[in-house]
C-alpha cells in the first residue's frame, strides 16, 4: 500500500467517525431571553428556537401545532416556570409527546423557581386579586444578575446532555455572568445620575430590573394583573404621581401606550416611554445586554 493511499484510507476513517459523533443538541425555549442566553452559552454547539416573539406578552401565546412539532424534536425544553407560561405550554407539552422533556427529566428545566422569585404572595389567594401568581412575579429574566445565575444553570443542563461540551458551555455562562456583573455596577451609575427613583409601568413585568437598580414601582397602570387599566384606577395614579413626583412612566411594548395620554394631559411633567422588555422585542436589542442597555438609557432620557 503506497503512502498517498494510507493517507487517504485515514481521511475517509476520520470522516465516519466524525459522523457518529453526538449530534448537536436541539433546545427549544419558551421566551427569546432565555434563547439568546442559550446561544450565548452553547454556540456552536446547539441549535435553539424560541416558541414566544420578543414582540409578545409571554402570558399569552397561542399553543400552535408548530410548536409542538419543534418540541417533539427537542432534547430540552427550558421554560421560566412562577406560571408564566400556564396558559399554554402545558398543551404544547401534551401535543408535543416526547417523552424526554416532560417535568422530571433530563430534557425539562423551568429556571425562575431557582433564582429566588420576588413578591411571593403571602396569605390567601383568590382569583379576586387578578391573574396573581403564586410562586411570586415571573419575569426573573431582566434582572442582570439573576440573568447570570440562570446561566450558569443552563450550562450545567447542557453538559449533563452533552458530557464532551461541558466545559465550554460552564467556562461561556461564567464569561456571560462576570461580563454582566460588570456591567450593572456601569448602569447603576447611570441610572443614580438620571435622577430618576420612583417609575409607573404597565404590568409588574419590570420589578427584577427596579428591584436590582433601586428603583421604586410606584404604581402599575393595570388595576389587577391582568385585568386593563380603568378610569377610576387612572385617577388613582394621577394623584398619586402628583403627590409623590413621580417622573417617568414606561408601557410594555405589546400593552396599549395611549392611556398614558390621559395622564399627561393632566400632569405634563411626567415623562412617558414605550419599552421593549424581551431579547428582539424591537430593532437593535437582539441581545440581553442591549436589552438592558435600552432600559437603562429609556430611564436617562436616551
Ligand atoms: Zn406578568
Amino acid at each position: 500500500m503506497g503512502p498517498f493511499f494510507k493517507i487517504f484510507l485515514f481521511f475517509i476513517f476520520t470522516l465516519a467517525a466524525c459522523g457518529q459523533a453526538q449530534a448537536k443538541l436541539y433546545v427549544v425555549t419558551t421566551t427569546t431571553d432565555l434563547r439568546a442566553l442559550v446561544s450565548e452559552i452553547g454556540q456552536e454547539f446547539v441549535t435553539v428556537d424560541s416558541i414566544a416573539k420578543g414582540t409578545q406578552d409571554p402570558h399569552y401565546i397561542e399553543a400552535k401545532p408548530s410548536f409542538m412539532t419543534k418540541v417533539n424534536r427537542a432534547d430540552l425544553l427550558i421554560s421560566i416556570g412562577l406560571d408564566l407560561e400556564i396558559g399554554w405550554l402545558p398543551n404544547i407539552i401534551q401535543g408535543a409527546r416526547n417523552p424526554k422533556v416532560l417535568k422530571g427529566q433530563k430534557g425539562y428545566l423551568e429556571v425562575g423557581p431557582l433564582v429566588e422569585p420576588l413578591e411571593v404572595p403571602t396569605g390567601k389567594i383568590s382569583r379576586a386579586q387578578g391573574d396573581v401568581h403564586p410562586d411570586g412575579n415571573p419575569h426573573v429574566t431582566l434582572d442582570p444578575i439573576r440573568v447570570g445565575q440562570i446561566a450558569l444553570f443552563i450550562a450545567e443542563r447542557l453538559g449533563q446532555l452533552d458530557l464532551e461540551h461541558q466545559e465550554i458551555f460552564i467556562k461561556n455562562a461564567k464569561i456571560m455572568q462576570t461580563r454582566l456583573q460588570d456591567k450593572v455596577k456601569i448602569w447603576q451609575a447611570t441610572i443614580d445620575q438620571s435622577g430618576v427613583k420612583k417609575i409607573v409601568t404597565y404590568h409588574k413585568t419590570l420589578s427584577y430590573f427596579l428591584n436590582r437598580f433601586n428603583l421604586e414601582n410606584s404604581a402599575i397602570l393595570e388595576p389587577k394583573p391582568g385585568i386593563p387599566p380603568t378610569s377610576g384606577h387612572i385617577i388613582e395614579i394621577i394623584q398619586q404621581i402628583k403627590e409623590q413626583k413621580i417622573p417617568l412612566i414606561l408601557v410594555e411594548n405589546y400593552f396599549d401606550p395611549t392611556v398614558t395620554e390621559k395622564i399627561k394631559n393632566r400632569v405634563p411633567t411626567v415623562r412617558s416611554a414605550t419599552v421593549m422588555v424581551a431579547v428582539d422585542g424591537g430593532p437593535n436589542v437582539s441581545t440581553l445586554d442591549a436589552l438592558f442597555e435600552h432600559l437603562v438609557d429609556t430611564i436617562n432620557g436616551r
